[in-house]
This record gives structure tokens, C-alpha cells and sequence, in this order.
């Protein structure tokens, strides 16, 4: 018998228009509230942080959205993106599973986060902006805009976490290749900054500070506003491109997932493949698929967090959302280690959690990096850290097949490749990776300074 090892779409099989879920859902998240009133938001209360096409689809009920020529254009540079049957994985874990991945690491930047990075920018660039500020920790977030905005001739400055910016500095080095303006965060450039540095000289920095400097910066510079990577509602819908190919090349083989899977930090590239399939469930078409959202035991919102309104950002700046949360002081433990240290999550995601249609589990990264290890010498492809939270879900629900002699459909997103991660690899290899599991003390003092919403 042949195998198939991979299903791949042509250009002009590109989606067309994004997916909403917030048109399926029966209940979507609350809306936003506002950082300092506590109230509930209105859209124009956005507009000086974020270009007005973006703020009209974060409140957008419409199943689908137009995707514009000029984006598609421009993702044609990488996509569709190849999935893949992982037939040497399923040998080598003796799985009857049959598994799959959605491979985003062909993008330039080598992440899923081109995706929505070219859509912000091409609004941006609409509306007449000169650049745009943002945040990244790991540095995958700053690379893609960075890439993005160099195509739209756009200026980008980039506020990277201060551990990372030194632990890593391959991902700084392209961001700068591209054009970027990179500085450590909390850096003095912005009030959020020096605050937060008067209040702790040697912070390591978190995502929640960068994203406050990087709000401020885009609020204050004449021509500039802020771009976010995860979260809201926008970027999820800008990345379901992922799963909209993926619903494509899944009918190409002829099966159907009985269970998605994707890592999640802010929840971005999950949702983006897992969305489109989660429509099936909404409307009944499929009540039994399974989603599974992954993050790490060193920032487990999901799982140990609670669902109630957080801000966004560490000083307060940003949108108030209801997610789970393990507080926006939210500071990671200075280990080397992957992403996914975002003190919340994508409401969207969220209020599918809480009403019972998706499941969340937590990993140390020790097994994770087994999991990918065993990919790695199977598949080829050495994914990012992040990415292989997913596919250590991928390893356990194969496992769990092979227990039962089931022979389930396992679809997960390889969100991006780990070529500037090997230093992670590296200690994992010498035995000198940490795991770190949150302390349940650290969270309960977190939650104590959550927002006091009216009812
Ligand atoms: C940024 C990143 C993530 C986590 O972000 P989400 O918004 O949750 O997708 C996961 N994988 C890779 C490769 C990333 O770069």
C-alpha cells in the first residue's frame, strides 16, 4: 500500500475570508471592561491603541471575514502551509492513532505569528500609521512583526522581556535584521518602565510589563499604535487560516480529527486550527471531538487560574477581560524555558473551557522535550518549546490508543519550528533543564489583586 505522508494545498486554495467562532458561540465572552473605570468598554475607547479595522473585528459577530488581497498576497509567501501524517511516529510509538500536523514552521519568521502579524499590518498601514509598538517574550511575537512590517514599510519597536532579550539573543538578532528597534523591557523609555523598574531594579520582566510599555509607547509616538500578538479576538481570527487549510487537507485524507490539539500561550495558533473544527461541535454536526488546550505547569492558567476579569497588562493599562488568570503581576520563574508565560488567556477560549466544549491540561517541559525528542527522530522536524507542549498531548493521546487498540484521528498544530530554541534542547539533552510548577501560593497572592468589577 502507498502512504500518503503529506497533504498540500495550491496558492489559489488559500482561504479567502477568516472564521469568526464568536458568530457560532452561545454564549461568547463579556465584553471588555475599561482599565481604569471598570465599566464596560465601547469600541471607540480602542482607537488610540489599535487601528480601527482591528477594533471592528474584535467586536465582529459575522461568521466570515473578508481576508483583503494585499494579506493574501503576502501569506502566499509561505502558504498554505504542508500538513502531514506522522506515519514515522506512529511506528516508532506503535500507536494504531493515526496523527497528524499542521506544520507552521515554513513561515519567515518560523512561527504561525506571520499570520496575523501581515493582517495588522495591513490595516495599520491603511489607516496612514508610521509603526507600530509591541511586546515579545520569547521573541517569535517581535520576529513576525518585525517581518510584517518591513513588508509594509512600516517602522517596529519592540519591548522583549529582559531575561529573554539576554537568555536569547538569535531571536533579537533578527528582529534587528528585519529593522526593528529592540529594547529590554522594563526598559526607561516609557513611564510604565521606570515605574516598574523603581519598584524592582533587577526584574527579570514579564509579558504583562512589556505590554504596558508597549501600549504607552503606541499611545504617545506620533503615528504609531500597539500590536498585540495573542488574546483577542482578532488574532484568533486572523490565524484560523490554520485550521480553515487544515479542514481542507483533512478531507484530502480522507478522515476527520477525533481530537485537535494545540499549545497555548495566549491561545492563538490552537484556536486558529482548532476553531473551524470547533464550529462542527457549536452546531452539533460533531458533538464528540475532543479540543485540547496545552500550556506549561509554570504559568497554568487554564488549569489552576480562575475565570473572573483580569487586566491585561501589569499596569493596568490595557483592556480588562474576562479569562482565566493567575494575575497580571504575574512575574516567570528566571529559568530557561519556553513561552507560553502569559498570566491569561484568549476569552474566547476561555468561555469554550468554562462551558464544557474544550479541555485544558498542563505539562512540565521536561516531557514535553521527551515528546519532541521522539518526534524529532521520527518526523525530522525539532519544533519550538512551546510547540512541543502540543505534541507531548499528540505522544499521551496516541498512548491512550494504544492502551484502548483505538485507532483515533489525532490532528494537532505544530505551531513553529525550535531552530533558535537548541540552547533549550541543549540543557534538556545535559539533564539541566528545570521543571518549575507554580506555587500554590504565588497564585492565591496573584488573584487577591484582581479588578473589584460591579455586577
Ligand atoms: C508564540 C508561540 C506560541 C504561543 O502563542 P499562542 O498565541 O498561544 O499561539 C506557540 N508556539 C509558537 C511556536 C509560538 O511562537
Amino acid at each position: 500500500m502507498t502512504q500518503r505522508y503529506k497533504y498540500v494545498l495550491e496558492e489559489k486554495d488559500l482561504p479567502t475570508q477568516w472564521y469568526n467562532i464568536v458568530a457560532d458561540m452561545k454564549e461568547p465572552p463579556p465584553p471588555y471592561r475599561h482599565p481604569a473605570t471598570l465599566d464596560f468598554m465601547k469600541p471607540e475607547d480602542l482607537i488610540p491603541v489599535f487601528p480601527e479595522a482591528l477594533i471592528a473585528q474584535e467586536a465582529s459577530t459575522e461568521r466570515y471575514i473578508e481576508i483583503p488581497e494585499e494579506v493574501q498576497d503576502v501569506l502566499k509567501m509561505w502558504r498554505p502551509a504542508p500538513l502531514y501524517r506522522a506515519h514515522r511516529w506512529e511506528k516508532a510509538l506503535d500507536t494504531p492513532a493515526k496523527i497528524y500536523y499542521k506544520w507552521e514552521g515554513v513561515s519567515p519568521a518560523g512561527s504561525h505569528k506571520p499570520n496575523t502579524a501581515v493582517a495588522q499590518c495591513y490595516y495599520g498601514k491603511q489607516e496612514g500609521l508610521r509603526g507600530f509598538a509591541t511586546e515579545t517574550g520569547a521573541g517569535q511575537w517581535g520576529s513576525a512583526l518585525a517581518f510584517a512590517t518591513r513588508l509594509f514599510d512600516m517602522e517596529c519597536k519592540v519591548f522583549m522581556v529582559t531575561i529573554s532579550y539576554h537568555q536569547k539573543p538569535y531571536r533579537r538578532i533578527a528582529m534587528e535584521t528585519w529593522g526593528a528597534n529592540v529594547v529590554p523591557s522594563p526598559s526607561t523609555e516609557t513611564n510604565a518602565g521606570r515605574q516598574l523598574l523603581e519598584q524592582d531594579p533587577d526584574t527579570t520582566g514579564s509579558l504583562g510589563m512589556a505590554i504596558s510599555e508597549a501600549i504607552e509607547y503606541g499611545v504617545t509616538h506620533e503615528g504609531y499604535k500597539y500590536s498585540l500578538g495573542s488574546v483577542v479576538n482578532f488574532v484568533l481570527l486572523h490565524q484560523t487560516v490554520i485550521g480553515l487549510e487544515a479542514r481542507q487537507q483533512m478531507e484530502m485524507a480522507g478522515d476527520y480529527p477525533d481530537i485537535l490539539i494545540g499549545c497555548a500561550g495566549g491561545g492563538s495558533n490552537a484556536a486558529g486550527l482548532i476553531y473551524p473544527f470547533m464550529k462542527d461541535k457549536l452546531d452539533g454536526t460533531k458533538p464528540d471531538l475532543r479540543a485540547i488546550f496545552v500550556e506549561s505547569t509554570a504559568c497554568p492558567s487554564m488549569t489552576r487560574g480562575i475565570y473572573a476579569y483580569d487586566w491585561g497588562d501589569t499596569a493596568k493599562t490595557g483592556p480588562v477581560a474576562k479569562m482565566h488568570t493567575v494575575g497580571h503581576g504575574f512575574v516567570p520563574a528566571p529559568v530557561h524555558a519556553g513561552g507560553l508565560r502569559y498570566h491569561g488567556m484568549a476569552p474566547t477560549i476561555c468561555a469554550l473551557l468554562d462551558q464544557g466544549y474544550a479541555e485544558a491540561r498542563a505539562y512540565h517541559q521536561n516531557v514535553c522535550f521527551d515528546a519532541a525528542l521522539t518526534f524529532a527522530r521520527s518526523e525530522g522536524f525539532i519544533v519550538a518549546p512551546e510547540t512541543a507542549h502540543a505534541v507531548r498531548a499528540a505522544y499521551d493521546e496516541a498512548m491512550a490508543c494504544k492502551e484502548t487498540g483505538e485507532s483515533k484521528v489525532i490532528l494537532f498544530n505544530a505551531s513553529g519550528h525550535g531552530d533558535f530554541d537548541l540552547a533549550a534542547y541543549d540543557a534538556y539533552l545535559r539533564r539541566d533543564l528545570p521543571d518549575y510548577e507554580m506555587e500554590e501560593e504565588t497564585i492565591q497572592i496573584a488573584l487577591q489583586d484582581l479588578p473589584k468589577v460591579p455586577a
